[in-house]
């Protein structure tokens, strides 16, 4: 019996040319991360051409296959047209479609994730600081994937953190309070952030989103939270995402 086909929407990561005619490409999609060949996308008459590049969100038809799947349909839901125009927005699409991947699993439902990703890039493009929503992104993908960054209390007693510097431990995913920081004598271990840099996380933690558009932030600030979120995914996935050493996102 023929196997029915199915129906999917997802983000194309990566595409390759395949023999003379045929396009390989990968998704990220509710169902996880699956590759496909597009038989034919290649020729100019193939209703699969111009479909299936790189950042685009497609709906697609396929036939499931133990080997490769392969599509029948493939149609843009969106390009990002926006993005594709500046080199230094594709770098940073390509960075979040990555660590997407990166912290997707097998067995979890994904859609929350990949809601995120899209939403993130339908909007970054209009953004004043796309570092920001950068940072907005790495924040809410680690706490869907239940590695949240404790903001609030300290990481050890649980008591509500006073205003003023405290230690951040990415093995822990936390702050110290400064009586546990200077018992535990974690110095080595831990990083020194500052009231701002906590009022961002903070604000970012309460989704007061339009707030931190009013906190007036420097790049400078934006990027030393950033260290911390991104200490914290290093120590997550055991690796330095090779998008991030491209450039300064
Ligand atoms: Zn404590």
């Amino acid at each position: 019996m023929k196997t029915p086909n199915k129906h999917l929407k997802g983000i194309i990561t990566r595409c390759t040319n395949y023999k003379e005619s045929d396009r390989i490409f990968t998704l990220i999609s509710d169902d996880g991360i699956m590759k496909f060949i597009a038989r034919g996308a290649k020729k100019p008459s193939s209703k699969l051409s111009g479909h299936i590049e790189p950042l685009n969100y497609v709906a697609l038809y396929y036939r499931p296959s133990k080997s490769l799947n392969s599509v029948s349909q493939v149609e843009s839901i969106h390009s990002f047209l926006e993005i594709k125009k500046e080199y230094n927005l594709i770098l940073k699409a390509q960075y979040m479609m990555e660590l997407a991947e990166s912290l997707f699993s097998e067995n979890d439902d994904n859609s929350s994730i990949l809601s995120l990703l899209i939403n993130t890039l339908r909007n970054i493009h209009n953004s004043k600081i796309p570092t920001l929503d950068i940072l907005i992104f790495e924040f809410e993908l680690l706490k869907h994937q239940g590695f949240g960054i404790s903001i609030f209390d300290c990481t050890n007693c649980d008591k509500e953190l006073e205003r003023s510097d405290h230690y951040f431990s990415s093995n822990v995913g936390g702050f110290y309070c400064t009586t546990c920081f200077e018992s535990k004598r974690l110095l080595d271990q831990s990083v020194k952030v500052t009231v701002g840099q906590q009022l961002i996380l903070r604000t970012i933690a309460r989704k007061n989103y339009k707030d931190l558009i009013s906190l007036n932030l420097s790049e400078k600030e934006i990027s030393n939270c950033r260290k911390l979120i991104q200490n914290s995914i290093r120590d997550i996935i055991g690796v330095q995402l090779k998008t991030v050493k491209f450039s300064d996102l």
